[in-house]
């Protein structure tokens, strides 16, 4: 907070205090003024000798104003509604008196708010209020038509006018100087003005007055002004009325109308000045708990009640002015496959899983800033800590986020991949940013692990991005991804039995992409699903031209479906759909899935659907990873594809030799074909046959090719007399 100067704190305290002194003075001066009345005091001989006290139905209302104007705030609101009845009574009362002769009733005839003095005034003829009234009515009915013919400011202009046109003609009429017809008193002149200042406080809803309640510069000064008409008032009246007396002008009569004039003004000008300074800091505190709640809501995330992704921005670029001690260590975290849970089990479940994440990185994180910066990305901001203990904290992270979740009956895994940057060892780096690409690499690496910063990871994210974006643009255009096929054989007859489809991306620039990193990209950034119903429908085409040129002994195609496929859509339909409209059978197809596929119950149904539907399903790259060799019984499985480092293990070692051919006999006890991959020498196709293998996909017998490479191919082998597949080594 700013400091202010003693005159600025002065006007301030008065203004903070002109609504309760207001009413403490509407009180007190009622007061007076019935206690008069009931004793026989004239309290006015000051202002006016020998005008008697005022009525003590014009008491009554400045006892209940003044009672209507006490500050309600923090009341109940039993007496709040009381406080407003009274302001309403009050005003009705006096509404009644100044209307006397517009209803030209007798009966409130000596009941004139300022004592009798008006019933002997000159000019009061009923008249000329009349007149006042009805050109205050033309006002408001001007103001009205321009009101609605959406004209604001000359409707609010108009609207002053009448306003204006009120306190002349009330004044002129307590005054008892025609107003109009001897000109106006530079007192009536001066109330008049203040009161349309006033009331420009008492409508702030009309856009060009805003800036004049809101807590602004100008706002703030035309406050201050508000606050000093009372005394001002007084002031001049005061000066005025003794210049009359001086200037020989001062008959009784003219003095107590200026006294009264000037008791008038006041009282108005109080209750003017409560109303507006009412409404001003009703505005205000309106509008503060309005930024209060938008910027609560800017600064918490929903769901999570972490910080929210803006705050986060916030304190990662702190201004000048902070004395916040700056950020040491960032972790970015990334759920692993969170998408993918999303789709399978709805959004409910999605949402539970993220407030028990948000739950545990708190937790972990203790003291630190934790934020939700993305749907599945959180970070830790850390102060004061060391490489290790980030490190630490990023290991705690994947540690407290691999304990499976319960929610509702279900029992969800999870994992995380997490990005940790220390101040300390990246030095020049954007924190945020490097532990970003640090996460990046953690999830690359097969995810579920914490991985810290070192400074090569960025120029590698780079190229991660830009690849992203190039993948979306080649889904676009025709000619950059394709299908290669390469032969799977079959080893007791060496012939050929199926095809495995393998994805190709002609980058414009880069050129030949390796698919194991295309291929990972799609499946991180969710194209792989686009990029697969491309690929499906190559290779559904594929499988119909080579149908109709060697009908049953067209090969089967084997198509390798991502578990991310499978998680967010029904893959299986879609292939079953495409080959229906290509009147193709399913049994043309093979699905080759790695065991990602299996680790998720929706996916096994999938393939168990597949299996039924008629398809083969292949488990691909059996062996790398943790395969579960007591997962396989109960999966829908038609055969398995040892991993190439299989058959390396295999001629490595005599130990590799031995389990390549437990695993190919288990296989077999589980009633599934062993396809051996990437069978490059004669010396493994020698290993794995004498192993018990049943097919062979490998260099060995056919690199990948183009389809029209592969019909070459094809032909050869058909040519030849005995048509088996010749090694090409
Ligand atoms: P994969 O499914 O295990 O495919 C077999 C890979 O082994 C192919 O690599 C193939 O070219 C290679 N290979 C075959 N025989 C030999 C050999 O004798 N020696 C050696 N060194 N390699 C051999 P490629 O085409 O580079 O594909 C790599 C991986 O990319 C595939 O591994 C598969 O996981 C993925 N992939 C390729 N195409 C697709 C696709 O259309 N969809 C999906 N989801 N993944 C695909
Ligand atoms: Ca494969
Ligand atoms: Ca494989």
């Amino acid at each position: 907070m700013q400091s202010e100067s003693v005159p600025a704190l002065t006007v301030r305290w008065l203004i903070t205090r002109s609504r309760i002194m207001g009413a403490i003075g509407g009180a007190i001066v009622g007061a007076l003024v019935l206690l008069g009345y009931a004793l026989h005091i004239d309290w006015t001989w000051r202002l006016s000798p020998g005008v008697p006290a005022t009525h003590p139905l014009t008491a009554i209302c400045l006892v209940l104003l003044g009672l209507g104007f006490l500050p309600t705030r923090g009341r109940p609101r039993r007496m709040r509604v009381l406080a407003r009845l009274a302001v309403l009574t009050a005003l009705t009362i006096l509404l009644l008196r100044f209307a006397r002769p517009l209803i030209g009733t007798t009966f409130l005839t000596d009941i004139t708010p300022f004592g009798h003095i008006v019933a002997e005034q000159p000019s009061g003829s009923p008249i000329k209020v009349g007149t006042n009234a009805a050109r205050v009515l033309t006002a408001i009915a001007v103001s009205e038509i321009l009101r609605w013919l959406r004209w604001p400011a000359a409707s609010q202009a108009a609207a002053f006018g009448a306003i204006g046109l009120v306190i002349v003609a009330l004044v002129g009429y307590i005054d008892g100087v025609s107003t109009f017809r001897g000109g106006l008193a530079p007192q009536t002149v001066l109330a008049a003005s203040f009161l349309v200042i006033a009331t420009l406080f008492a409508t702030p809803r009309h856009g060009f007055l805003r800036p004049l309640v809101a807590d602004s510069e100008p706002g703030r000064l035309a406050r201050i002004l508000l606050g000093c008409a009372t005394p001002l008032l007084v002031l001049i009246g005061w000066v005025m009325s003794r210049s009359m007396h001086f200037h020989g002008l001062s008959s009784v009569e003219a003095q107590t109308s200026l006294s009264y004039q000037t008791a008038a003004v006041i009282i108005l000008t109080w209750v003017l000045v409560t109303v507006a300074s009412t409404r001003a800091e009703r505005i205000d505190r309106r509008r503060r708990r309005a930024e209060a709640s938008v910027l609560a809501a800017a600064s918490t995330d929903a769901l999570t009640g972490l910080l929210s992704r803006d705050r986060m921005e916030q304190l990662r670029t702190p201004r000048d002015s902070d004395q916040r001690p700056p950020i040491a260590a960032t972790l970015f975290i990334d759920l692993d496959r969170f998408r993918a849970v999303n789709e399978a089990f709805g959004h409910r479940i999605g949402d539970d899983m993220l407030v028990e994440v948000a739950r545990r990185l708190r937790t972990v994180a203790g003291p630190h800033a934790v934020g939700r910066v993305g749907g599945d990305e959180f970070a830790i901001y850390c102060v004061g800590v060391s490489p290790r203990e980030a490190e630490d904290m990023a290991v705690a992270v994947t540690a407290a986020l691999g304990i499976p979740f319960k929610i509702g009956e279900r029992r969800f895994h999870l994992t995380a991949s997490v990005g940790v940057a220390h101040s300390e060892t990246a030095p020049e780096a954007d924190l945020r940013q490097a532990a970003d690409s640090a996460m990046h690499v953690a999830k690359r690496r097969g995810g579920n692990q914490a991985m810290p910063f070192v400074s090569l990871m960025h120029s590698e994210r780079r190229s991660q991005i830009e690849l992203e974006q190039d993948l979306y643009e080649a889904l676009n255009h025709q000619d950059e991804l394709s299908l290669v096929y390469q032969p799977i054989i079959r080893l007791s007859d060496r012939r050929l039995v199926a095809v495995e489809a393998l994805a190709r991306w002609m980058h414009p620039q880069m050129g030949a992409i390796p698919p194991n990193r295309f291929i990972q990209v799609a499946e991180t950034t969710g194209l792989i699903v686009p990029l697969g119903l491309k690929l499906m429908a190559a290779a559904v085409r594929q499988a119909a031209l080579w149908r109709v040129r060697d009908h049953e002994d067209a090969p089967v195609i084997n198509l390798n479906i991502s578990p991310v496929q499978f998680a967010s859509g029904d893959v299986i339909s879609d292939l079953v759909r495409m080959l229906w409209q290509a009147d193709l059978p399913t049994s043309a197809m093979c699905i080759e899935v790695t065991e990602g596929a299996f680790t998720d119950e929706d996916a096994i149904r999938a393939l168990r659907e597949a299996r039924q539907a008629g398809f083969t399903v292949a488990m691909d790259d059996f062996g790398v990873g943790y395969s579960s060799l007591s997962q396989l019984p109960r999966l829908p499985l038609a055969s398995v594809k040892l991993d190439r480092s299989f058959v390396l293990d295999a001629t490595a070692s005599s130990g590799g030799a031995t389990m390549l051919t437990a695993i190919v006999q288990l296989a077999h006890g589980l009633g599934l074909k062993v396809v051996a991959e990437g069978v490059e020498k004669a010396e493994q196709l020698a290993l794995v046959t004498r192993a018990g293998c049943d097919s062979v996909q490998g260099f060995i017998f056919a690199r990948p090719m183009r389809p029209e490479e592969f019909d070459t191919w094809l032909a050869e082998i058909k040519h030849s007399a005995k048509n088996p597949v010749e090694t090409t080594s």
